[in-house]
């Protein structure tokens, strides 16, 4: 460790104080362990952060990246592009539901929602509808850091600091009760609570209002479900309103439900979607938006003469090795069958999940496919105990995120029973501490 000059580096999402005192490193990675600079195994309950769900090191991602450095490394826009980001959109089209097959690429989920929102505005201002420019999106979401994102964020850490910098955003409620307490699936009340969207349409005039955001399963708050026929009533009422309908798929995309997208898994088409993390298996950044067709085409209508009809992009958009490692990430999970794998292994998951319940510190259990969270009752400080937890748990040998006070376990698909065993184990060691 005494060879890390930590001078210089600026972590983020991190108390920089206190990781000098206790620095977690890890210095390797293969399948689902890491392994700090000493050699000390972690095990990986989150895939990372959602991002690697066919398992860290796969070598047919690294050779891809290695031979697309070879062949073409770097290509700008203005006119040009290179061959394998539109094999990169085709298969992602095929993937997607029907209708949502024009695909815009960023680096980060938080390019993509930002990128998400123009497109949104630039499609009404297309259509004759520019005062269209308000969003609406949900306490507790979470739709990354840019200043979009920031803005349509319901988690109040994100938007605290930043209160100048922000846009005009109107939160509707969260679908979190107490009476959820360890349920297992689709909670089956609360779809009411999308008339939040209609009364924000009445309140504030709908011809106001670009679009809504909301992530099907709300992710970094410690995976919150969609109630059955919320999303369809949203949809409803978006559509009754002329709004756009936006899933924020960034972590529920790629199988995490145990559908391709979570769009498939409860049945409701947005009109756009995000998505990042999985597409390259978290090997390089990259993240993407799908639009509706038609949305594209009225854009691409309004243009006048030689200038972009999207006046947006980054110097890393469909970048071809990011694209390569996509692409070879969709193999993997096509030949391996790995949503599938995601599907029949969830139970198992859950229900290992759910098996912690008893323990004293434990206040609820949450979760979907392959994602869950375990919600601690409240320390001193709210989020205090949270990461505590997170620190314990690393010493003890486990990799997962605390969000606030919610530990959000998300294991690849490719774990095996008895290392996901091996993971509820060292969870259970921890949370029966009397000491937390
Ligand atoms: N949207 C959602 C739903 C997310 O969960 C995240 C990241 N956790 C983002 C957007 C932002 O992604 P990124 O950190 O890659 O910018």
């Amino acid at each position: 460790m005494n060879a890390i000059n930590m001078e210089h580096h600026w972590l983020p999402f991190t108390n920089n104080r206190m990781f000098r005192e206790e620095p977690q490193i890890f210095a390797r990675a293969e399948g689902v362990r890491y392994w700090t600079p000493e050699g000390q195994e972690i095990m990986d309950a989150a895939s990372g952060l959602f991002c690697c769900p066919a398992g860290h090191a796969r070598r047919e991602i690294a050779d891809a990246i290695h031979a697309q450095v070879m062949e073409l490394d770097y290509t700008t826009h203005f006119q040009r592009a290179a061959p394998n980001s539109f094999r990169l959109a085709t298969r992602l089209a095929e993937l997607l539901p029907a209708g949502l097959n024009r695909i815009f690429f960023g680096s980060s989920g938080s390019e993509a929602v930002d990128s998400a929102m123009k497109i949104c505005l630039a499609y009404h201002r297309a259509r004759g509808q520019g005062q269209r420019t308000r969003f609406v999106s949900r306490n507790w979401a979470y739709h990354g850091v840019n200043l979009g994102g920031t803005s349509l964020a319901g988690m109040v850490n994100n938007r605290r600091d930043f209160s100048g910098a922000t846009s005009d955003v109107v939160h509707m409620r969260h679908t979190w009760s107490d009476e959820q307490r360890f349920s297992l699936g689709q909670p089956e009340t609360g779809a009411d609570l999308a008339d939040d969207l209609e009364e924000i349409c009445k309140t504030y005039g709908a011809e106001t209002i670009a679009g809504v955001f909301v992530e099907p399963i709300a992710g970094s708050v410690g995976v919150i479900l969609p109630p059955q026929g919320y999303l369809q009533r949203l949809r409803a009422i978006a559509d009754k309103y002329g709004l756009l309908l936006i899933f924020d798929e960034v972590i529920t995309g790629f199988g995490r439900t145990g559908s391709a997208f979570a769009a498939q898994e409860f049945g409701v088409t947005p009109d756009l979607m995000t998505m990042a993390k999985a597409l390259t298996n978290g090997t390089v950044p990259m993240s993407a938006v799908a639009v509706r067709t038609d949305i594209q085409q009225t854009v691409i209508d309004a243009a006048e003469g030689d200038r972009p009809e999207l006046f947006h992009g980054y110097t890393y958009s469909a970048h071809p090795v990011a694209c390569a490692a996509a692409l070879a990430s969709l193999d993997i999970y096509r030949d391996h069958g790995l949503f599938e794998r995601a599907k029949a292994l969830s139970p198992v998951f859950l229900d290992a999940l759910h098996s912690l319940r008893n323990l004293p510190h434990v206040f609820d259990i949450r979760g979907y496919g392959m994602m869950g969270a375990v919600q601690l009752t409240p320390g001193a400080k709210p989020g205090m105990k949270g990461s505590l937890v997170q620190r314990l748990l690393f010493r003890e040998g486990l990799h997962l995120k605390a969000t606030g006070d919610a530990l959000i376990i998300a294991p690849a698909f490719v774990t095996g029973e008895d290392d996901l065993a091996r993971m509820i184990e060292i969870l259970r060691r921890v949370l029966g501490r009397a000491d937390l």
